[in-house]
């Protein structure tokens, strides 16, 4: 959450940082600003806005050339969207300026203590504290020095870049529980919170890790940890293009990576399947294999969409592994007595390998001696890091804040997973290859479903006035009900409840009537028969029903308003079909009711608060 960008090189550094928020917008777009130096300019070049990067930079219709810059895009935790409280924060003088990514725990504390010496405080944000902390130390080191010894007084989380007006030749940032990298250009470098930021520059990044800090000037670079102790640390190569962060031809990105589903999925078996054995090869968890063998339960944990993803993990490590798996919120899981012992296995699932929740949770699960396992689309994020072993979705960069493509990446993930734990166990070659030829035949089912494109688009030119949903789905499709509400709240900001199928008579059923419609995933799998008597319920109390159907099944939509069909296939990856429709339906409920779609109203995608 919040992107930040800074820069120090040839170009005009205002441009550039500038340019980099406008890629990480999709982290927090509440508010912006950006302030830049060079050394002819006798004051630091300012500006801030209230909304969207836009309005920004319809505040910047001349840009002085600028030596050094940073800027960012908040998605505010602390203090409304103002531009008092947008950042960059600085200190009384206007000397030190700052931008940050997280939360400062102890900030009352802190500005109690410097206001009663003397700072000024002009924005609510937590943030302010950090600029005065810095100005308080001036001139007992370097901006680095300095900068250090400010973030001793601090607790809570922090990515920051921090720039000294009277020193326009440095750039200091610091990260603990926020991420930050910094890339390596040609006598050009940058820091950003994720790679999207610097792709179009370089390639060669390098990601730092809690408590370490990078001082960048014209010339080059150096790291240090918190101790001063100089590192050394590898470049990573970023292995995606910038066109692959761009909207390419479609009106929005959510709509692209959609329509990106059958590669996706392709990019994510790639190589993965050995069909003529039945085996699955997963090189990321080869260095654990052994001790994979004696995990004897998992624990899944995950927030939001992911936290879906591995409801069906669970249904699906349970049916081919024979493990019993626990899905945990990662935001609960450190704060209540689950028993662990040393042959439970944690696997975290989070499309940008910096949810905090989720690594929080992988971090209590380390100190608890456990095998921990990451399935992370962005590489070398920090669960991706911090981990033992795991597997990467390679789905590409999602950009739009409502995840789609990830989730369908995830779910082929856990499907490969629980194949390749099955047959170190009691998962015969010939029952694996049952679900593995289905897999391999996922794209071209997925590319029948997206052909329906149109159709799901004047059905949500139909539902678009109601204000509430109930999506219903038994067995593996009750994730997949959980998913397709979420999203439709998520972008449209319509309410939607998902629930098992089975529950809708333990109390959801008593707000259906002919205004409140339902959405059921009513597939020909092993609970269709109790599906259908649910949707006879519905129909029986005048409620609507959308229902998702298996192409051929003439009956099922009898009970039905609207149907859309998809392919049949094995029932436990069958949520990597079923979820299109709803994915599709969500996208044009928030069209046609006027939403901004990429750009959901309080949301931020890459939850990097706690
Ligand atoms: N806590 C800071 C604020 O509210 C930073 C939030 C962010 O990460 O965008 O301004």
């Amino acid at each position: 959450m919040c992107g930040i960008v800074g820069y120090i090189g040839k170009k005009n550094a205002i441009k550039v940082a500038l340019e980099g928020i406008k890629r990480l917008e999709y982290r927090g777009y509440d508010s912006s600003g950006i302030v830049g130096f060079h050394s002819d300019l006798s004051h630091p070049f300012l500006k801030k806005s209230v909304g969207k990067i836009a309005s920004l930079e319809e505040k910047l219709s001349s840009i002085p050339n600028a030596s050094c810059a940073i800027a960012h895009t908040r998605w505010a935790t602390h203090g409304e969207p103002t531009v008092a409280n947008a950042h960059p924060h600085h200190c009384c003088n206007k000397r030190i300026f700052v931008v940050h990514n997280g939360i400062i725990e102890n900030h009352e504390f802190l500005k109690g203590v410097l206001s009663r010496e003397g700072h000024k405080f002009i924005s609510a944000t937590d943030t302010e504290v950090l600029a005065h902390l810095i100005e308080r130390g001036l001139g007992l080191g370097s901006l680095e020095d300095t900068v250090r010894d400010a973030l001793r007084h601090v607790t809570g989380t922090f990515g920051i870049a921090v720039i000294d007006s009277q020193n326009p030749h440095v750039l200091v940032a610091a990260r603990r529980g926020s991420p930050l990298l910094v890339g390596v250009g040609n006598d050009e470098y940058f820091v950003a919170s994720d790679a999207a930021a610097v792709v179009n520059h370089t390639k060669k990044v390098i990601y730092l890790n809690d408590n370490e800090m990078v001082v960048l000037t014209p010339d080059g670079f150096d790291i240090f940890d918190f101790s001063k102790k100089k590192l050394n640390k590898t470049i990573d190569t970023i292995d995606w293009d910038i066109e692959e962060s761009k909207k390419g031809g479609f009106e929005h990105f959510m709509q692209k990576e959609i329509f990106e589903a059958p590669q996706v999925v392709k990019n994510t078996i790639g190589g993965r399947i050995v069909y003529k054995d039945g085996e699955v090869k997963l090189g990321g968890l080869e260095p654990v294999e052994e001790r994979l063998y004696n995990v004897n339960r998992f624990v899944i944990v995950a927030c939001g969409t992911s936290y879906y993803a591995a409801l069906v993990g669970k249904y699906l490590f349970e049916e081919y592994a024979r493990v019993p798996v626990e899905v945990e919120h990662a935001s609960e899981f450190r704060y209540h007595s689950l028993p662990l012992d040393k042959n439970t296995a944690v696997i975290a699932i989070s499309q940008s390998g910096e949810t905090a929740d989720t690594l929080e949770a992988i971090k209590e699960a380390k100190r608890k001696g456990l095998l921990t396992l990451g399935i992370v689309n962005v590489v070398g994020s920090t669960i991706a890091r911090e981990v033992h072993a795991g597997v990467y979705n390679h789905a590409g960069p999602e950009i739009a804040v409502a995840s789609t493509k990830a989730f369908i990446s995830q779910l082929v993930v856990l499907a490969l997973m629980a194949v390749y734990i099955g047959r170190m166990r009691l998962l015969t070659s010939e029952q694996a290859k049952v679900i593995l030829a289905d897999m391999l035949a996922l794209p071209d089912k997925i590319v029948k479903i997206l052909k329906q494109d149109a159709q799901i688009k004047a059905m949500a030119g139909r539902y678009k006035k109601f204000p509430n949903f109930l999506y219903l789905g038994r067995k593996y499709s009750w994730p997949v009900a959980l998913e397709g509400a979420l999203k439709l709240k998520e972008i449209s900001y319509v309410h939607a409840e998902g629930y098992p199928a089975g529950e809708m008579k333990h109390g959801p059923i008593a707000v259906i009537d002919k205004d409140f419609p339902s959405v059921v995933i009513a597939l020909r799998d092993s609970v269709y028969d109790k599906t259908l008597s649910n949707m006879q319920e519905i129909k029986a109390r005048r409620g609507k029903i959308i229902a998702i159907c298996e192409n051929g099944d003439k009956e099922t939509g009898n009970h039905a308003d609207d149907v859309i069909f998809v392919p049949k296939v094995t029932e436990a990856i069958s949520p990597i079909l079923s979820v299109i429709p709803l994915q599709l339906f969500a996208y044009h409920m928030a069209i046609a009711r006027g939403a901004d779609v990429d750009k959901p109203r309080n949301l931020a995608k890459s939850v990097t608060v706690e």
